[in-house]
């Protein structure tokens, strides 16, 4: 293990959060509108989403229908736009206004999953993190690290493999590497730089 984590660090010594944020609850209302969305997309939205509703409390008086246009793009958005304005209200509410920092808390909050939580608990708290998005499902199978496509499961199993100083950074070097080189319909196991520690070199997935 220690290999690979050597190996990712060296070949995305940056890799970090690739969805944009300039607050706590920011990052909370971008990652509800990314999922079954890409990142890049979600920060084209985003722009125009804090431009109209600068902070939480408008988010949370914000006119559900309008809501719904701007985040269209994102998909889901009639779900979407109604978590952001629910998240809004609990966050004010319950929260004085900032993103809690259990994972208790933040499930708690509409449209909020494990993954999700995990990626707050990491990037706003510091917390150790297993950020179990499709690409890091589907990598661990590929590098043997779990045999699951359940999300919880290969939580456990990472965090169970991984010192908990470097699980956040690893997950976001496997997204780097999936979306580079581990494609899921294309790997280009060929040109991988962590295919010596690959069970599934040479061969195809
Ligand atoms: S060798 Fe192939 S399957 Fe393994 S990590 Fe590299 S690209 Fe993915």
């Amino acid at each position: 293990m220690q290999a690979l984590i050597a190996a990712l660090k060296e070949l995305y010594p940056d890799a970090v959060c690739t969805l944009e944020y300039a607050s706590d609850y920011q990052l909370l209302f971008n990652t509800r509108l990314a999922a079954q969305c890409t990142d890049a997309r979600v920060n084209i939205v985003k722009d125009v989403l804090y431009a109209r509703y600068p902070s939480l409390e408008a988010i949370a008086d914000a006119d559900l229908s309008e809501m719904e246009e701007i985040v269209k793009p994102c998909g889901f958005y009639r779900h979407k736009a109604q978590n952001l304005i629910e998240g809004a209200r609990i966050i004010l509410d319950d929260y004085s206004g900032k993103v809690p920092n259990t994972m208790e808390a933040l499930l708690k909050i509409p449209g909020v999953g494990r993954k999700t939580a995990n990626l707050i608990l990491g990037e706003l708290f510091g917390q150790p993190a297993v950020v179990t998005d499709t690409h890091c499902i589907r990598l661990s199978n590929r590098l043997g690290l779990c045999r699951t496509a359940d999300p919880v499961k290969v939580e456990t199993a990472l965090r169970e493999l991984l010192p908990p100083a470097e699980q956040l950074g690893f997950c976001h070097r496997l997204v780097a590497h999936g979306r580079a080189v581990c494609r899921a319909r294309s790997p280009a196991c060929g040109e991988c730089g962590i295919s010596g520690l690959c069970p599934s070199f040479p061969s195809s997935p």
